[in-house]
């Protein structure tokens, strides 16, 4: 598995050794006095006392030029970008460096970082941290045992306050050291604002989760009067945990849509044929910034073979299927059971034109004697150009048929013709100024599953959005600029369109991989088809995990091996596009919002590989600001406890799509669960689809923001108390979602020491228990391959992060 922080670290840290050297943290250019004490980089950024530096674009002819540029000395960031023009470099300088540069010829730019902005920075971040330490300091007040706080049998993962609708929730996740032996519900007690006593708000109950057998932890949401400060929970035991509430969602300041900002292109459902001419007409308003790719797989097709299955008792049943395709004339075939009215008649079979009429044999009496197994032999033998014929289910046919009057074989597909029948091609559209994978991809994709029609109008309403707001929407314009976006409104399009004309709970594509002895029978069609979100390569039903099934009527078949069926390699050769780093399926219904792992196998619950600490920080950050979006349109919360990875909030889904991005592609992989319903009153459609497009839009500038981030995360270590004697309790926080590699033996930290692990499921950092005295050296690295101090891990770097294990004087 690709360990999806790497490929990026990889990338970055091939920076040029000069530019390496040269570079410095911007925000440590401040007042001296907003300087924290971690920031002591080297000092030789600004030679020219009282002068405060910033940030400038300088533009540079090519290489020869930025070679030039280097040997001046001045301080460059790492970005260096190269244009269609030249090169563009940031320099980390004074006025008085700018005039010298421009003497010597050189052209400045933008002024992307002033003095100003780091002093804003420092401000915001000094003020984040002494929140932090008064909650500690409360926290500690109101904890049982301030001096052994690691001893608690309970402890509380997340308490969340959210609005949603009219109504105020306050949601409380915690773990219990009993809770996978004892059934006990715990009680939490609120205060009822700041100030007020614990228990002033009230009380609610919560759950025990268990999936599979295994104890997660105890749920559940409560309806509230008012925002709760401290939530408390008192274990059976009589153990206690306090921790402060958080806001879930909170409103933000600015809304990221400016004024004038196009939405609401949508006015109904859409089958998979009116997708794709959308998205074709889309691309041909906006030949400059989007285009149609065809996928490279076609799908089997919306299409089947004409069938009939004769007779009423199973051992009696005779099943017939033409040769042709429907369409093909399969349609046109018929088959007759004809009881001759006379004694000792032989079994025959006459084909007239595609008329087949099959004489049953009779006794001398005149009872018909011809059995299932009979018929079907005598049709293969002497119509088998026509059709071919079989006992039910797997039935020995030792039943005496029935006679049966002409039946027309039918493919029973009830779409009008200009619903193709061929197989058919499947369409996403590129949208982008700069579609020659040389942006950040971002890949959105919908209906895997046929029955789900809001997500794909998600997709739609995104795309349009994206194109219309181009030209007069700055922020738009920055991601299409920036991004290389790909949208494929139904990767279904057979199972979607038999869901729209023929079986609206059609979940799966619509191929028959049932054998003759099971399902392939006419009455098994509405049965028939692989699962699409079962069929990929990670964690798979092939590979002995949970939540997918090998029969091929089920809900979740996983098809007969990986990759088996064209669309799920469609998606599988979308995702292998080198530069997508980010994607979203949308699917429905329940108001989910997920990442990996998505799977399990039994029976111990044995997951999938977490993503370490900072990826899932990153996911949960991203994730609030994806949501705060979706929220905005009607004030709709998902909720925190159907926010997280599949198999801990929902179940475990084998072989899903979002688990071969992210484990083989290293792809940041979310998954929408839409709305309420797979095919909700149009009204309700249409605010799911505004909703979920906000969501979808703002992912797009989650993926933006990632790339343009050159921002080099900070971090504290804390140490508390521990209640083993002589030892303290360390853990780290980070000022951004960050890993962290520390060494406990004085050596120097590199990529191979160890990572700063989670303490559990939907728990932070866990926590180093280590002797006092403890020498700690530590640096953390971003997802964007942005180094702490810009110290350089490989063993030659000497700034990285230093701190003695000792408890902090009160
Ligand atoms: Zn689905």
């Amino acid at each position: 598995m690709p360990y999806p922080l790497s490929p990026r670290w990889r990338r970055r840290l091939p920076v040029p050794v000069a530019l390496a050297a040269a570079t410095a943290v911007v925000l440590l250019v401040g007042p001296a006095s907003a300087v924290t004490p971690q920031a002591t980089a080297p000092a030789e950024a600004d030679p020219i006392a009282g002068q405060q530096a910033s940030v400038v674009e300088v533009l540079l002819d090519g290489t020869a030029e930025l070679d030039a540029l280097v040997a001046t000395g001045v301080d460059l960031d790492h970005h260096v970008e190269r244009t269609e023009t030249g090169v563009v470099a940031q320099a980390v300088i004074t006025p008085s460096e700018a005039d010298r540069l421009t003497a010597a010829g050189f052209t400045l730019g933008e002024v992307l970082h002033r003095p100003a902005d780091a002093r804003d920075r420092v401000a915001e971040r000094e003020a984040t941290i002494a929140e932090h330490r008064s909650e500690n300091r409360e926290f500690a007040a109101t904890a049982a045992d301030p001096t052994a706080p690691d001893t608690s049998d309970v402890k509380i993962i997340r308490a969340d306050y959210y609005t949603s609708g009219t109504g105020q929730v306050l949601s409380v996740e915690a773990k219990w050291a009993q809770g996978q032996t004892a059934t006990n519900t715990l009680t939490v007690e609120r205060d009822s604002g700041p100030g007020t006593a614990i228990g002033s708000g009230g009380t609610q109950t919560i759950s025990r989760f268990v999936d599979a057998g295994v104890y997660l932890y105890h749920r559940g949401a409560a309806a509230v009067t008012s925002r709760p400060q401290y939530v408390r929970i008192t274990s059976p035991t009589g153990d206690v945990a306090v921790v402060k509430v958080r806001e879930w969602l909170p409103t933000p300041r600015t809304d990221p849509e400016g004024p004038g900002y196009q939405k609401d292109f949508v006015t109904s459902y859409q089958t998979p044929t009116e997708l794709y001419a959308r998205i074709q007409q889309l691309a041909a308003e906006f030949p400059k910034l989007a285009e149609v790719v065809e996928l490279p797989y076609k799908t089997n097709g919306y299409r089947r073979h004409a069938q009939a299955v004769l007779g009423a008792a199973n051992a009696s049943r005779v099943a017939v299927d033409s040769l042709a395709w429907g369409h093909e004339g399969g349609n046109d075939v018929s088959v007759e059971l004809a009881d001759p009215g006379a004694g000792n008649a032989a079994l025959g079979v006459t084909v007239t034109g595609n008329a087949i009429r099959v004489n049953l044999a009779t006794d001398g009496a005149g009872a018909v004697t011809s059995t299932a197994a009979q018929v079907a032999a005598a049709l293969n033998a002497n119509a088998g150009t026509l059709v071919r014929a079989y006992t039910y289910r797997g039935s020995p046919g030792d039943g005496v048929v029935a006679s049966a009057p002409r039946t027309q074989l039918t493919d029973d597909l009830s779409a009008p013709a200009s619903v193709s029948r061929d197989p058919h091609p499947v369409y996403a559209i590129r949208i982008g100024k700069h579609r020659d994978g040389s942006k950040l991809g971002v890949l959105a994709y919908a209906q895997e599953h046929a029955r789900e029609w809001v997500p794909p109008l998600v997709t739609i309403e995104t795309a349009e959005r994206l194109l219309r707001n181009y030209d007069h929407d700055g922020r738009t314009k920055q991601l299409l600029n920036d991004l290389d976006i790909w949208i494929a409104p139904s990767i279904n399009p057979d199972g979607g369109h038999y869901s729209f004309y023929d079986f609206n709970s059609q979940r799966k594509n619509m191929t028959n991989h049932c054998p003759t002895t099971g399902a392939a029978d006419f009455l098994g069609r509405d049965s028939w088809g692989v699962d699409n979100n079962r069929n990929y390569t990670e964690y798979s039903l092939f590979d002995g995990y949970s939540g997918a099934s090998s029969s091929c009527t089920s809900g979740t078949y996983a098809g007969p091996s990986e990759l088996s069926e064209p669309e799920n390699r469609n998606l599988d050769w979308l995702a292998s596009r080198p530069n997508i780093k980010f994607s979203m399926n949308l699917h429905s219904s329940g108001n989910y919002f997920m990442w990996s792992p998505g799977a399990y196998a039994l029976p111990d619950r044995t997951s999938a590989p977490r993503p370490s600490l900072a990826d899932e920080s990153f996911f949960w950050g991203a994730s609030s600001r994806i949501l705060t979006a979706i929220k905005q349109h009607r004030n709709m919360a998902v909720t925190p406890a159907r926010t997280g990875p599949i198999s801990d909030v929902l179940y475990s889904a084998a072989g899903n799509s979002g688990d071969m991005l992210w484990y083989k592609y290293g792809i940041y992989a979310w998954n929408f669960e839409v709305g309420t319903s797979f095919q909700p009153e149009w009204d309700e459609a249409h605010a799911e689809a505004m909703e979920f497009s906000n969501g979808l839009v703002e992912l797009m500038r989650v993926a933006r923001d990632f790339e343009s981030d050159k921002k080099r995360p900070t971090s504290t270590m804390n140490v508390a108390p521990s209640s083993s004697p002589g030892m303290v309790n360390v853990t780290f926080d980070v000022s951004e979602p960050a890993s962290v590699f520390y060494t406990l033996d004085g050596a120097k930290p590199t990529y191979d020491s160890t990572l700063y692990g989670s303490a559990g499921i939907r728990e932070g950092g866990e926590t180093l228990t280590v002797p006092a005295g403890t020498e700690v050296h530590w640096f953390s690295v971003d997802a964007a391959g942005n180094v702490e101090k810009n110290y350089r891990p490989d063993g030659k770097g000497n700034n990285y992060r230093k701190g003695k294990a000792v408890l902090p004087r009160r």
